[in-house]
């Protein structure tokens, strides 16, 4: 379905993002991979996706917290694949912590990584996207974009940015055949989360096991984590044309998390 497509998939060698990219090379999309990691692992990650696909891969390692380096992974993601069709805006960092006792760096860092960084890859995109008339913006926010935790107040306003942007840039390209739209992804099992399940087990002196349940207990109805595999199929079902008229939604997939 998007064969011929590019897809940059920001923090893409892990995660989420990884699984994004994975669905929707499945459909055919090439892929500009970005993230951090062992380089040897990156270049096989790729071999492995374009032996399994059948599609085009590159890699910036740009540091998404720098602007000029955002810039520069656009351009070489366009220049080496043919243009940036879909731009999945997906590296993130979290910092738990209460608001008097949060590192001033650690602020300044979350809400370039995973507010700012989405700013600059859209606004470096879009004139591409306008000029081929076609273009699929898919932000993962988080369902902390739609309601608060305590000790999370840098994630909480970030990803609550990143709902408010995907809002405004939908209304802008609402008349042209882009959309822009955020995912809303409750707990998933991924490295950002097994750190805090870690840091659970440790404070509160109980098992991986206990803390794991303990952490989905607390807010995630359905007990379950989400999968990545679930979040890259709604990614495709967006950027798929069943998808042409979803403009600006902020679209949670959370077990249940923002229903109470
Ligand atoms: P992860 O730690 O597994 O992956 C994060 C990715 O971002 C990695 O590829 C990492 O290298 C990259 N990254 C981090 N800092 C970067 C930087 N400065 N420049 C470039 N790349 C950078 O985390 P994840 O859980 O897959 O999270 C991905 C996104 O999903 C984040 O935006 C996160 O906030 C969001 N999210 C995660 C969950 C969850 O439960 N895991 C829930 C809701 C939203």
């Amino acid at each position: 379905m998007l064969k011929g497509k590019t897809a940059l998939v920001t923090g893409s060698t892990s995660g989420i993002g990884l699984g994004i990219a994975r669905a929707l090379a499945q459909q055919g999309a090439n892929i500009a991979f970005n993230g951090f990691g062992d380089a040897a692992a990156i270049a096989k990650l790729q071999q492995e996706v374009v032996a399994t696909y059948g599609v085009r891969t590159t890699y910036h390692g740009a540091d998404m917290s720098k602007p000029a380096e955002i810039r520069e992974l656009v351009a070489h993601a366009a220049g080496t694949l043919g243009g940036v069709d879909i731009l999945v805006n997906n590296a993130g960092i979290q910092h738990v912590a209460a608001v008097e006792d949060f590192p001033e760096e650690r602020w300044d860092a979350i809400i370039a990584i995973n507010l700012s960084s989405n700013f600059h890859t859209i606004k470096a995109a879009l004139p591409g996207m306008k000029a081929r008339n076609w273009g699929r913006i898919v932000n993962i926010a988080s369902v902390h974009g739609l309601v608060a935790s305590a000790q999370k107040s840098a994630y909480v306003a970030a990803k609550h940015g990143v709902v408010g942007l995907t809002k405004s840039v939908a209304l802008e390209t609402a008349t042209t055949g882009i959309t822009c739209n955020a995912i809303c992804p409750g707990w998933v099992l991924t490295p950002l989360v097994q750190k805090q399940i870690d840091d659970r087990a440790a404070q509160q002196k109980v098992s991986g096991d206990d803390a794991r349940k303990s952490l989905l207990g607390e807010k995630q109805p359905s007990q379950d984590f989400v999968t990545t595999d679930q979040l890259g199929q709604l990614a495709v079902f967006l950027c798929s044309p069943a998808g042409a008229q979803i403009r600006g939604a902020a679209w949670n997939v959370d077990g249940g998390w923002y229903a109470q």
